[in-house]
């Protein structure tokens, strides 16, 4: 009782050139079978209970990883209205976005944190079966020194109460704060190694949490068998982060050769987020951004684009992310990421793979994901077109003609 998918051009995700065509079996929720098999070939009881899918010579490839985004957040620039918002609206509001995460192929993201819990909350949801969306890795909040990037209070009135911050000011607070986050249902820590973009009042290049705090933080997480990713912008908060034991740079603006040696000799993984950048400054102030947001992000978009290219030719592990829900950043948009990736400099197979096998390995669900591979979670996704030779085909939603999660049919376009 399955799937039958057959005469599919298949891209397996790790990389190699894709092969066909092939027919690939689902039972349940895994991949049983796969190879150039004919109907003959076929379980014999077809027709009790197998569904038949007929690919007509399309690509056949892994769903989608995305590495970085905010799932409860607005890609509205408007900070006066998020400030407004009532958090049960912003959890409805994480429904759509989840469902369109999905419905552009992408059937696992990770997130980089939300306040109130409500990523937990719709984590829970998804895997009830309650609401469609992706596989979920949380954070809840992000660990931020007072005055960081993580604090919202940043650049607002100290009268106004933000119940969804979370600073720390030392090794015993971001321990404490770290056993908060993972009691509450963190999948992973999040830290913040220094200031950022959409924060008033801090700077990309200065240092968030120290060596210590951070060392503290990731020793917990590491106890639970947990990783971290550490938003970092600048080359000494990164640095920080890497020799605190982090898994994951995000943003990475400002990569030097030093901080690159020490990502590949500590298995450190970039995920780069270019769109975030890219959005802001073509949106501009006119698009109703911040000034200091525009002007922080167009100050360092060269550096961001450098950095990313030296990393991916020395070799540097590269998860796909997109920071999803920054201005303009929104969700189901995802594989906008692609493109600017390529247009960096990365081939698109390269690309393909960083949000495939690459993403399933930062998660840590290699072994079971982002393949389409013997065992492997039937995630999977049918494209029209040839990505491999135009990353913008996944761009289009028509073009993804069926999302498959788990084994289930969650998207048929065709
Ligand atoms: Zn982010």
């Amino acid at each position: 009782m399955g799937l039958i998918i057959k005469n599919v051009m298949v891209f397996d995700g790790s990389g190699s050139v894709p092969w066909g065509p092939a027919t690939v079996i689902v039972e349940g929720d895994r991949i049983s079978k796969l190879g150039p098999l004919d109907e003959l070939e076929l379980p014999e009881e077809l027709g009790t209970g197998w569904w038949v899918i007929d690919g007509q010579g399309k690509l056949l490839m892994p769903g989608l990883v995305d590495c970085h985004v905010h799932i409860t957040g607005s890609c509205d620039p408007d900070e006066l209205k998020a400030l407004k918002e009532l958090v049960p609206h912003a959890a409805i509001r994480s429904t759509i976005n989840a469902r369109d995460t999905l419905e552009a192929g992408f059937t696992a993201v990770r997130d980089a944190g939300g306040g109130n819990l409500i990523d937990v909350a719709l984590k829970q949801a998804i895997n009830e079966g309650l609401v469609p969306g992706p596989r979920l890795q949380v954070a809840c909040r992000g660990l931020s020194i007072t005055g960081g990037h993580g604090d919202s209070r940043n650049g607002w009135p100290p009268e106004i109460e933000f119940k969804g911050r979370y600073v720390v000011d030392s090794p015993d607070e971001a321990r404490r704060a770290a056993r908060e986050q993972l009691r509450d249902g963190a999948d992973h820590i999040k830290l913040h190694a220094t200031g950022g973009v959409m924060s008033e009042g801090d700077l990309p290049t200065a240092r968030g949490l120290t060596v210590e705090e951070m060392r503290a933080a990731i020793e917990e997480a590491h106890n639970v068998g947990k990783k971290t990713m550490a938003h970092a912008q600048g080359s000494t908060g990164i640095k920080n982060a890497i020799l605190a034991g982090i898994s994951s740079i995000e943003h990475g603006f400002y990569l030097t050769d030093e901080i690159i040696e020490l990502m590949l000799k500590k298995d450190v993984f970039l995920v780069a987020t270019l769109c975030a950048v890219h959005h802001i400054v073509e949106k501009g102030i006119e698009g109703g951004i911040p000034k200091y947001g525009v002007e922080k992000a167009r100050e360092a978009k060269q550096a961001h684009l450098d950095s990313f290219l030296k990393a991916y030719k020395a070799g540097v592990k590269i998860a796909m992310g997109t920071d999803a829900a920054t201005p303009f950043n929104c969700h189901g948009n995802n594989a906008q990421e692609l493109e600017l990736m390529v247009n960096a400099g990365m081939k698109p197979r390269d690309a393909l793979v960083s949000a495939t096998a690459r993403g399933a390995e930062l998660m840590g669900w290699g072994d079971r994901m982002g393949q389409v591979k013997l065992g492997f979670w039937a995630d999977l996704i049918l494209v029209d077109g040839n990505p491999l030779e135009d990353v913008k085909v996944l761009q289009d939603k028509r073009n993804i003609k069926l999302v498959i999660k788990g084994g289930e049919i969650q998207v048929d376009r065709r």
